[in-house]
């Protein structure tokens, strides 16, 4: 009988590597529970009750138990960290999350993220495009540029979204980027004053950056996968490609 090996799965394979780089770059892993209160998921990070922004996330509530939900974001990791450590850390946080949705080539109910956090004196824009730049030239190579352009999250200020260049084209233009030359990777800013405070670090003394990308996209567009389905539909025959 003609034997058969075991596979890394490409999304395994892809959040491993970028979790290595970062620590590379001297992040620490941190992890955090995928069932979540609704004060780390939402109020400590800056989403208070009835604020629009809450609607920005279609949210799974366990049944049965209050104020309980499968995390949205890996962010509330951010605040278990804060509370328990003190400045200056840089962590990266890599985990699974969920979003009630319907389901499409696009959208998937679960789907993986890895986020960052640098808090410490003096920590600026500045050091959050040197961390994303260093990133990303080691995950994509050296040609690669990224650009930031402005946008809301409830908790960072300023929030940006985050470009690269496209690593198919080059940046000429392709189906892929849209003929932009261009893909949107990432979201991050400056973590919100009250943020931090909500993680018991004063935000007078210290500030700090975040980042947050969703990995199931970067593998799809990585690996030219176009149903984001495929990645959890536990056939063979796309995991047997990589
Ligand atoms: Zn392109």
């Amino acid at each position: 009988m003609e034997e058969t090996k075991g596979h890394i799965h490409p999304l395994s394979r892809t959040m491993d590597e970028i979790v290595r780089i970062f620590t590379e770059l001297g992040f620490e892993v941190a992890l955090g529970p995928e069932i979540e209160t609704e004060h780390y998921n939402f109020d400590a990070l800056n989403v208070p009750k009835n604020h629009p922004a809450r609607d920005m996330q279609d949210t799974f509530w366990i049944k049965g138990v209050k104020e309980t939900v499968l995390r949205t974001h890996t962010s509330p990791v951010q605040i278990r960290y804060m509370e328990k450590n003190n400045p200056p850390f840089r962590i990266v946080v890599p985990g699974k999350v969920f979003r009630y949705e319907a389901t499409d080539a696009t959208h998937e109910t679960q789907f993986h993220q890895v986020e960052g956090l640098v808090v410490g004196e003096n920590v600026t824009m500045a050091g959050l495009k040197w961390t994303l730049e260093a990133f990303f030239k080691k995950l994509f190579g050296n040609d690669v540029k990224i650009r930031m352009r402005p946008s809301f999250f409830p908790f960072v200020e300023p929030g940006v979204e985050v470009d690269v260049s496209c690593f198919l084209c080059s940046g000429v233009g392709c189906n892929v980027c849209k003929r932009s030359g261009w893909i949107e990777v990432m979201g991050g800013g400056m973590v919100h004053p009250n943020v931090l405070q909500a993680g018991g670090i004063d935000p007078r003394k210290y500030s700090g950056l975040a980042f947050g990308m969703g990995v199931d996209r970067l593998v799809m567009i990585k690996y030219g996968i176009e149903d984001v389905r495929l990645l959890y539909a536990g056939d063979l025959r796309l995991v047997n490609q990589f």
